[in-house]
């Protein structure tokens, strides 16, 4: 922890010091150009792989950097909330759904019942990936571990793109012209 604590000091000491202006200026607002949707694998950084700054992106992560299709929802709905945050309130002009190489969330999908006993609530959130998985095996059955896994996360993102579609209000502001929808596929080891 001492690294945190040492981190945010040194933050405020020098690059909040060095921004003050910006931060200020976002004291009270903020008017984010784009909602980014990314896997919460640690080596995944919107702000840095995109040298964006405080108050351009709107970020959701999860696990396999999923978009839950769309409804109103009696349970707690975060990333579905988020989303609707950021198109409907901050009106957003773009959406990213960022995937990655590597993927622990799309290589989890293969694993044996047994593997993921642990990680119920995974298990349970990555069933809404199930599709991607049924058509890479459908499609690829000769596939290696290492390209099944890069077309799995490849694919994953088209399937969560077109969910963002499933969205009434997305669909609408799509069909206007109002949006973009922007799939991207980051590889960790290369950047
Ligand atoms: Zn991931």
């Amino acid at each position: 922890m001492d690294k945190l604590f040492t981190g945010t000091i040194k933050f405020r000491e020098t690059s909040f010091e060095k921004n003050k202006k910006l931060f200020e200026s976002l004291d009270r607002e903020q008017a984010p150009h784009t909602l980014f949707i990314g896997c919460s694998d640690s080596r995944v950084v919107p702000g840095l792989i995109t040298k964006t700054l405080p108050g351009e992106l709107f970020v959701v992560r999860n696990i396999a950097n999923i978009v839950p299709p769309y409804r109103i929802s009696a349970e707690y709905a975060s990333t579905t909330s988020a989303i609707e945050y950021a198109v409907n309130a901050l009106e957003v002009e773009n959406i990213v759904v960022c995937g990655h190489s590597n993927c622990g969330g799309c290589a989890a999908l293969y694993f044996e019942e047994q593997e993921i006993a642990q990680l119920p609530n995974v298990a349970h959130w990555l069933e809404q990936a199930q599709s991607v998985k049924n058509e890479v095996l459908l499609k690829h059955p000769d596939a290696d571990k290492a390209h099944r896994e890069w077309i799995t996360e490849q694919l994953n993102i088209v399937k969560q793109m077109s969910n963002l579609l499933s969205y009434p209000y997305i669909r609408k502001r799509y069909d206007e012209g109002k949006i973009n929808l922007y799939g991207w596929y980051y590889i960790i080891g290369t950047g």
